[in-house]
């Protein structure tokens, strides 16, 4: 797939642009205020491989936070404000890489002004964020009809409420920007992808908004995301599930291993499993997943039910287990390493192969 040419921004050092490889985002849940809950997450973040991390600034308190926050991470931080640009002014201050706030929504030009200066003057890159349920007023009039017409009609809005925000940030001779628009349906939001990619060369951030949870939430973005990307549009991804923030961060990797996007990290391919299933093929695989969380190297882990069909596919991939009654056949790179491991040691068996996790033992 080709991806749409834009010009390259920073967060941090993370580069943002069809120049780069697509980066994976989370935004914390925990309050911000509360330091050391929001640096633990992020900790975990990290280790996973969440390459750039949102928190939400409600209010100074929060906006404080920042500080210590970021003298205990490592990953680009985002500050995600609405409406006061006082807040943004000290998330800034605070060492914030980076600001989600729509410069229409800030007040005066007097404000916006100052916001603007103070980005401009520390290099932090602005995200202008249009959601489809919040659209303003003056372009709500554009939305008409339903099906096909109401997703055109809504992404055209959208695309001008982006464009206003985008006009006011140029007119300052600002252009460290990237935009997201978010729909709660994939159709709609790919127009306005489409749309606005006719009229600014920003990276953009993808996602959509509200997915729903774990399962609903990861299929909903899978689709959507996959089918942008596929567009060649998206240069850094959050996927928002109502579920913790690592979810996010495994779900956006599936989805761009999915892709051929990104190789790294672990992927866990495991059977459905069916009558001849000898062991506990599901409890096997969410373990080996969890333990492989974090690991940085590409490789295929195959967890299979039965010696009938197992042992080809686990044969396939880099590391895999094939069931035989209640036991265990280890495989690595094609060849059987043991036989007959009983099933609780499976795991241990399995792991005790990766190369990449023997220095962590
Ligand atoms: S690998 Fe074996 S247990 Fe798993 S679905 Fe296939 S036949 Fe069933």
């Amino acid at each position: 797939m080709r991806r749409r040419k834009t010009r390259t921004i920073y967060l941090g050092n993370v580069p943002i642009g069809s120049g780069h490889h697509i980066s994976v985002q989370s935004m914390t849940k925990t309050d911000t205020r509360d330091a050391v809950a929001t640096i633990n997450q992020i900790k975990r973040l990290e280790q996973i491989g969440c390459e750039i991390v949102r928190v939400a600034v409600p209010d100074l308190e929060a906006a404080d936070a920042i500080k210590v926050i970021k003298s205990h991470i490592s990953i680009p931080l985002v500050a995600d404000i609405h409406f006061n640009y006082r807040l943004a002014l000290k998330a800034i201050e605070n060492g914030a890489d980076g600001l989600r706030i729509n410069p229409g929504n800030i007040g005066s030009r007097a404000k916006v002004e100052k916001v603007v200066k103070a980005a401009a003057a520390s290099n932090v890159p602005i995200r202008i964020g249009v959601n489809s349920g919040s659209i303003e007023k003056e372009f709500k009039g554009i939305i008409k009809g339903e099906g096909k017409k109401l997703a055109e009609t809504t992404a055209r809005a959208m695309v001008k409420s982006a464009l206003k925000h985008i006009r006011i940030l140029e007119g300052l001779k600002f252009h460290n920007i990237k935009v997201s628009l978010k729909a709660t349906d994939v159709q709609t939001t790919l127009t306005a992808h489409t749309l606005l990619a006719r009229e600014r060369d920003y990276p953009f951030h993808i996602g959509i908004t509200e997915a729903g949870t774990l399962l609903t939430g990861a299929v909903k973005s899978a689709v959507g995301i996959a089918m942008l990307l596929l567009k060649g549009y998206g240069d850094t991804i959050r996927v928002s599930l109502s579920a913790p923030p690592e979810r996010e961060v495994v779900a956006a990797y599936t989805i761009l291993r999915a892709l051929g996007l990104r190789e790294q990290g672990a992927e866990v391919i495991s059977c459905p499993t069916c009558a001849r299933s000898t062991i506990d093929v599901e409890s096997i695989a969410e373990e080996v997943e969890q333990r492989l969380l974090g690991i940085s190297l590409p490789i295929s882990v195959a967890v299979m039910g039965c010696a009938v069909n197992g042992p080809g596919e686990a044969s396939r991939a880099d590391y895999g287990v094939a069931g035989g009654r209640g036991r265990g056949v280890i495989f690595r790179h094609g060849k059987v390493t043991r036989r007959n491991v009983d099933e609780a040691s499976i795991i241990e068996a399995l792991l005790s192969e990766i190369d990449e996790l023997k220095g962590r033992r």
